[in-house]
């Protein structure tokens, strides 16, 4: 039997890094992936295939803008088929990139295999219904998340769709539904607006990204209407019918009274459920917390030297850098290294639909729950010289300090570049800087980035440029 010091099962952006970490560290590793590609759903069907989309969208909203830009464009015109080949090239190259890296640093990886625990320290292999298993000291389960459905909606995959088949449309429609106004549904509306489908976006909360701020809520929604987007919310789908010409979405609005709508496709973004089926998970003392792996900080089970991370952990917010953060730590503590426990409120969110969100730590209103005194300073992008040359300046920057000291509790930004800038406040918060550290730094001139400075002096009103 194959004898290994860690056995991963996934290869998403938890199982890969924490591989490549581990063999770092000197661990004999070995990752099971059932599919016959490394990567998992962020770089096949999440993260990176819809960036290449609102690239493209972000690209095309500019073309459009030609004339303002100083060229003459004449013919412009969406080619669909070579964007959706640009999107498979770059999948293909990241995840031939990951083979590369797991053969450099020594990383055994087992493609096209269903990896399952057998028993303390065996993980069970099976392969065209052949069964292997490899002895090891640490097990990791890093199986992710598959779309949810709604009760009584079937996922057809041709007009009824997730992630997964949106992916792989061959033209855009006409009209497009999303149900659920989470990371996933807004970027996908997104997209399709900008090239032109209708979009309606039917939410059952009484906001658009109800984790976000309240404020980067209602921005948001004002952008995507100006867009053409439309928004139904406080909105309860009660079914979704096939016909002839797409789907009839019927659903109870905000009144109580049933309303609606026909689409040529509808897609289904309303959450993702963890993938731990079948993996022998059952015959062990982990925990679950309503479907989802219970962990300790360091993503230990309550089965000893038996580790979980990503998108099937309670309680983690199911984001690629999240899973790739957790396994880091727990191949760390494997190793023996001195980690630090993973902070879930010191990991960064971000949206990329346009215009983007970036935010880290507390929402207003949760810093005022928590029991802060509370300030908070706002920076338009409005008034950022690099925003008027990029011709963006919808949004802003808000941030929650705390009154007293000035310690930095949370930001939140809308805008351009936003998922780039929050780079900078999730530093300052891990540091636990103030805002009189952060009205010390110096901002480079003239970028995006520096509407953080003025947004962090906005607080105490000693903003320069507003
Ligand atoms: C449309 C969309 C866009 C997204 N965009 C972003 C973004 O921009 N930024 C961001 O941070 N996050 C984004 N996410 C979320 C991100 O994709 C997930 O948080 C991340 O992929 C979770 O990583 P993971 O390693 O836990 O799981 P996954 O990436 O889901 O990988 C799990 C792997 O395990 C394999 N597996 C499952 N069961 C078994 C088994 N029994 N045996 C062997 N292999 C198995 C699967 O085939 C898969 O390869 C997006 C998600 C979606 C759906």
């Amino acid at each position: 039997m194959a004898k290994y010091d860690l056995v991963i099962i996934g290869s998403g952006p938890g199982g890969y890094v924490a591989a490549i970490r581990a063999s770092q560290w000197g661990l004999k590793t070995a990752v099971v992936e059932k599919d016959p590609f490394l990567g998992g759903t962020c770089l096949h069907v999440g993260c990176i295939p819809t960036k290449v989309f609102l690239h493209h969208a972000d690209l095309y909203d500019n073309f459009k803008r030609a004339e303002e830009f100083g060229f003459e464009v004449k013919g412009l015109k969406v080619n669909w088929p070579s964007m959706l080949a640009r999107k498979d090239k770059i999948v293909k190259k990241h995840a031939g990139g990951i083979a590369a890296l797991f053969k450099k640093n020594k990383v055994e990886s087992i493609t096209g295999s269903w990896g399952r625990i057998a028993g303390p320290g065996r993980v069970a292999v099976e392969k065209d219904g052949k069964v292997s298993e490899l002895e090891t000291t640490y097990t990791m389960l890093a199986t992710g998340s598959e779309a949810r459905s709604l009760p009584g909606v079937e996922i057809d995959g041709n007009t009824i769709l997730t992630n997964r088949e949106i992916l792989l449309l061959e033209s855009i429609p006409k009209s497009l539904v999303v149900v659920g106004s989470g990371a996933v549904g807004v970027e996908f509306a997104s997209i399709f607006r900008t090239f032109g489908a209708e979009v309606t976006i039917l939410e059952m909360l009484p906001r658009v990204v109800p984790l976000e701020d309240e404020d980067i809520s209602a921005e948001l929604a004002k952008a995507f209407q100006k867009k053409g987007i439309r928004i139904q919310l406080e909105s309860v789908v009660e079914s979704v019918n096939k016909d002839a010409q797409g789907a009839t979405i019927t659903y109870k609005d905000r009144t109580g009274k049933s309303a609606s709508i026909a689409a040529e496709k509808v897609l289904i973004a309303v959450g993702r459920r963890p993938l731990i089926d079948n993996i022998g998970i059952e015959n062990t003392k982990a925990k679950l917390e309503r479907g989802f792996v219970h962990t300790d900080a360091y993503s230990e089970t309550a089965e000893p030297r038996l580790y979980a991370i990503g998108d099937i952990v309670a309680g983690l917010p199911q984001l690629a850098h999240a899973a790739s953060m957790e396994g880091i730590i727990a191949v760390g503590r494997m190793a023996g290294k001195d980690v630090q426990p993973f902070d879930r409120k010191r990991c960064p969110n971000a949206t990329y639909c346009e215009p983007q969100i970036g935010s880290i730590g507390l929402t207003e209103k949760q810093a005022r729950e928590a029991g802060f005194e509370v300030k908070t300073g706002k920076f338009p992008f409005l008034a950022n010289s690099k925003a008027s040359i990029l011709g963006q300046h919808e949004g802003f920057i808000k941030v929650v300090a705390e009154a007293k000291y000035g310690e930095l509790l949370g930001v939140h930004a809308i805008g351009p570049l936003a998922t780039e800038i929050i780079a900078e406040p999730t530093s300052a918060l891990g540091l636990e800087a103030t805002l009189d550290d952060m009205a010390a730094t110096v901002h480079a001139h003239p970028t995006v980035w520096e509407a953080m400075g003025d947004a962090f002096n906005s607080v105490r009103g000693l903003t320069i440029n507003y």
